[in-house]
């Protein structure tokens, strides 16, 4: 999607260990407008499969998911990072490892949310090794939920998460997918 490369370009900046910090869009201070189009964008590629539940992860996931709830006109659940393990309640619950923190903490989303019945569009703002989004598939299979597919916004094409996910047979469109990318030579895109 060129309207996201051309502000990655503009705002990214990359950080050392392979991160690229875009807080001044997508995930700290948001631009909607932005996320309005991406939003369309994911409903253009899914559209006529059947979504009728978005389900994303705490926190960085959630502004994006709210528009493309909007978009597809249905609801928008999203997992929560807890670190307690005995929470009240009847959840589903899996474990992600944290790719900028590097720790492992659990995700939960309470029975009520998700069911046999709903048919899931993941939404993150990154994928990078793919344990989020694997977390949330997890999370679908513990439910008998359908995965659809997932809208990611920036993937980082060199790292495993791409190939691991779609290699499960799930389909992924990312709006933006980086080759390349270091502090000396910049970003470059697939
Ligand atoms: P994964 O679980 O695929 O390894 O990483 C995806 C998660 O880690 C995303 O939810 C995102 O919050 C975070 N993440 C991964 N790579 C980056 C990055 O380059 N920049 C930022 N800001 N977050 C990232």
């Amino acid at each position: 999607m060129h309207l996201l490369e051309e502000r990655i370009l503009k705002e990214g900046i990359v950080m050392e260990e392979d991160v690229l910090k875009v807080d001044s869009f997508l995930n700290h201070q948001m631009d909607v407008s932005l996320f309005r189009a991406m939003a369309e964008e994911w409903k253009r590629l899914f559209e006529g499969c059947g979504v009728n539940k978005i389900l994303t992860i705490e926190a960085s996931g959630i502004g994006l998911a709210c528009l493309v709830g909007l978009s597809f006109q249905c609801p928008v659940v999203f997992a929560k990072k807890t670190k307690t393990r005995n929470i009240a309640g009847d959840v589903y619950r899996t474990q992600v490892k944290s790719f900028t923190h590097n720790t492992i903490y659990d995700v939960i989303v309470s029975r009520r949310f998700l069911g046999p019945e709903d048919r899931l569009l993941l939404i993150d703002d990154f994928l990078a090794n793919g344990a989020a989004l694997g977390g949330l598939i997890d999370l679908a299979a513990m439910a008998n939920a359908e995965v659809i597919g997932a809208g990611i916004a920036i993937e980082k094409a060199y790292q495993p998460g791409g190939e691991l996910i779609r290699g499960r047979g799930i389909r992924v469109e990312s709006l933006a997918r980086i080759r390349s990318m270091s502090e000396e030579k910049g970003i470059e895109f697939c």
